[in-house]
């Protein structure tokens, strides 16, 4: 990502504000990267919609297509399994999500040397949130206590390329947002290459914290995480989890549509168009989608962004008509 550089002259300012005001009525980007992130199916019907959804936007050459852990490593399984078969049958670059909950250090080193051996050099380095119903995060007495533990650890393992995550309006359990940008760093300084964001809506919140991470001497790229809204009222809970803020607009955009999924879906695709666009007009040209397993909003922002598919054979299947 392109840094916006200084964001405090008072010119700059006003010409972005301009840009981010009418950012879909401004020129097509050409200049836009983007990482898709999957999780791992649980039946074979899921595993069905996951690849149709794979196969669709692969033709959009991501860098990246990752494959999230859930909750208390309660996926490892599956996780390793759609990791190691984008590995085997596509020419897609997994990342594997892999977090600290559950397990011992021997025990995650063993699942990332297996990676490794594998063929997949990309791994999204997370503490995790513990199994759903617990009282709170606890780690393992012989695990790796928070993310950037984890870092060094995959770093004495192999040479991986490691993301890591970031929260634009803090993450829920930090003790302030100085301590969490602090913790960002140290995941950075072990070794992680790039951050990817929680999702968010306020996007002069996000570039706010690009500053604020610059001035603490975070120099990476700090990818921000985009989700399309399938689902207001899920999407609501999972923000109240997670300490991302629903601005009111957000909400009344999508009020009374629980019973109209059409409408809701042409309705996302213009939030999270519009978001996208706000962020090119600040300087974003990298942006990782959570698709919840679905192409189709995706896809359609992707096309706003000027991300088309690519010359050459499909990386995944036979492309967009085999989906
Ligand atoms: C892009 C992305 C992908 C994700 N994928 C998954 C997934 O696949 N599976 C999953 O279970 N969860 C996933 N999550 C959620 C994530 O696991 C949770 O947000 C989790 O609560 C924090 O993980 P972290 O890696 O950011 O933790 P950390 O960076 O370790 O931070 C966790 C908390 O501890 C604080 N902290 C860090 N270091 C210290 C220290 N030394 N002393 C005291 N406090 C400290 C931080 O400020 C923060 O509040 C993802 C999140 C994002 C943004």
């Amino acid at each position: 990502m392109t840094r916006p550089s200084s964001r405090s002259a008072d010119a700059t300012r006003s010409s972005e504000a301009a840009a981010v005001l009418m950012p879909v009525a401004s020129p097509l980007p050409r200049d836009v990267t983007v990482s898709f992130e999957f999780f791992p199916p649980k039946d074979d019907q899921a595993e069905q919609k996951l690849w149709a959804a794979i196969e669709r936007l692969a033709v959009l050459r991501p860098a990246y297509v990752s494959v999230t852990y859930g909750a208390g490593g309660s996926t490892r399984e599956r996780t390793h399994a759609t990791v190691a078969r984008l590995r085997r049958e596509t020419a897609l670059e997994p990342a594997a999500h892999l977090t600290c909950v559950g397990a011992t250090r021997a025990e995650i080193d063993a699942i990332a040397r297996h990676y490794w051996e594998v063929g997949v050099r990309h791994i999204v380095a997370l503490r995790g949130d513990p199994p759903a119903g617990s009282a709170g995060y606890e780690p393992h007495p012989q695990g790796y206590a928070y993310a950037a533990e984890l870092v060094a650890g995959l770093r004495r393992v192999a040479d991986f390329e490691i993301s890591v995550a970031a929260y634009p309006e803090g993450h829920p359990e930090a003790s302030s947002a100085e301590a969490d940008l602090d913790a960002l760093k140290r995941k950075l300084d072990a070794g992680a290459t790039q951050a990817i964001t929680q999702f968010f809506f306020d996007v002069e919140r996000y570039f706010r914290f690009l500053d604020r991470a610059l001035a603490a001497g975070i120099t990476a790229p700090l990818i921000p995480g985009i989700l399309p809204v399938t689902h207001f009222a899920q999407m609501a809970r999972f923000a109240a989890r997670c300490g991302t803020s629903v601005p009111r607009w957000v909400a009344e955009l999508f009020a009374g549509l629980d019973d109209d999924p059409e409408t809701r879906r042409l309705v996302a695709a213009c939030v999270a168009a519009e978001q996208c666009r706000a962020l090119h007009a600040g300087g974003v040209k990298q942006f990782h989608f959570y698709t919840l397993n679905r192409a189709d909003l995706t896809f359609a922002i992707c096309h706003i962004l000027g991300v088309r598919p690519g010359p050459g054979p499909a990386p995944c299947g036979s492309g967009p008509s085999g989906a």
